[in-house]
């Protein structure tokens, strides 16, 4: 079935500013909880069993979307047979893989609840605790957050990842504990600020706390990864961290100016011991080592504030290309209002090979 976007879908970013976006709540759906994965086949079934043990005796109409992040297992079929059976479960099929934060931006691009639950799909975080994450928002919080109790990482991992969380606190007057586990709860509110939000560079991180709701914590126990391995290697968590550096702060900018000041003081002092020196003992030629060093330190900072200025350069970039932040390949289980995606290609033109579900939905391309 093909139908037409309406412009207020693909809200935001592929948007001109004056044009209004529409709040995608629906009063029919009191909770969506977004899970985001890529290659998570094993984990799914006891997912799928948790939550809907855990939110079927609340009572609470809800969906269960789950975006897959370009995965290449089978955990795609899986759900779809899944959403033959129970219209509550959706899926987003991205084209490719995209990243977990803008995967989340997609399911938060689709949530229709008053309630938005964001979580892993790899049982780490535990769905029994999404009903301590509504009590909590029921007491008057716009965003609830889990903190974990102990962290299960590598004690390198954690102490580079403490490290940073601190200096980008400081840089981006936010307050983001290291022990923050993603799984969180927010109102359609917080959702509808989230969309309205342009930029492609997405640290989900801090701009949930940046649209600076009103929050709470709860404390809540992480399990270990039984299935499968994290998706996070350090090279993966460096360009996340500058991905975070960059959006948040423009302090390293001012490195330059430091490196400068920094220079021009150490000419000042190395101009008055040569004049000293041939004032008090007539003029001396010295080794050429430290010339040697004082050229290499300087190449080393001219270097260290090209990269800063390139890191912002391609920043910058990439915003002014304006591409769409993700490419959705097909909806599971979305009614033909429902807005999907940034951008929406149509699966046959992109080859699929997937099984076609009972309730697909294709959309003409934008
Ligand atoms: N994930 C994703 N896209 C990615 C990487 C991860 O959707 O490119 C999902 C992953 O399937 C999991 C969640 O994001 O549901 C957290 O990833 P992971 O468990 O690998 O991170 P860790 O818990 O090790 O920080
Ligand atoms: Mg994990």
């Amino acid at each position: 079935m093909d139908f037409e976007l309406s412009a207020t879908v693909m809200t935001n970013r592929n948007t001109r500013p004056d044009e209004p976006t529409r709040n995608t709540m629906d009063p029919q759906c009191e909770l969506s909880v977004i899970l985001p994965f890529c290659n998570e086949r094993e984990c799914l079934p006891e997912l799928l069993e948790r939550l809907r043990g855990t939110l079927d005796p609340t009572g609470l109409s809800y969906e269960l979307l789950f975006i897959d992040d370009g995965s290449t297992d089978d955990g795609v079929a899986y759900l779809e047979e899944a959403a033959g059976r129970d219209e509550r479960i959706k899926v987003l099929v991205l084209s490719r893989n995209f990243g977990q934060h803008i995967a989340a931006t997609a399911g938060i691009d689709s949530a229709r609840g008053q309630m938005v639950v964001w979580m892993d799909a790899d049982l780490q975080e535990r769905p029994e605790d999404i009903p301590r994450l509504i009590d909590k928002h029921r007491e008057g919080f716009d965003v609830v957050y889990a903190r974990r109790r102990q962290r299960r990482q590598s004690r390198l991992r954690a102490v580079l990842s403490n490290a940073y969380l601190r200096f980008l606190n400081r840089l981006a007057k936010l307050d983001v504990p290291p022990e923050r586990a993603c799984l969180r709860l927010f109102s359609a509110k917080v959702a509808e600020s989230l969309r309205e939000l342009p930029e492609r560079n997405r640290y989900m991180a801090y701009l949930i706390p940046w649209t600076g709701f009103r929050s709470a914590e709860i404390e809540v126990e992480m399990d270990p990864r039984r299935h499968g391995e994290t998706k996070y290697s350090i090279t993966h968590l460096v360009t996340l961290g500058l991905t975070g550096l960059t959006a948040f702060s423009t302090a390293p900018l001012r490195v330059a100016a430091i490196f400068s000041g920094m220079t021009i003081a150490m000419c000042l002092i190395g101009v008055g011991f040569i004049v000293y020196r041939y004032l008090a003992f007539g003029f001396v030629v010295s080794g050429w080592a430290s010339l040697v060093v004082a050229m290499l330190a300087l190449h080393a900072m001219e270097f260290a504030v090209l990269a800063v200025l390139g890191e912002y350069i391609g920043q910058t970039y990439t915003e002014t290309k304006h591409r769409p932040l993700y490419i959705c390949a097909r909806a599971v289980n979305f009614k033909s209002d429902a807005p999907t995606a940034r951008s929406l290609a149509r699966t046959d033109a992109l080859g699929s090979t997937r099984p076609a579900p009972a309730e697909r939905l294709e959309f003409s391309p934008v």
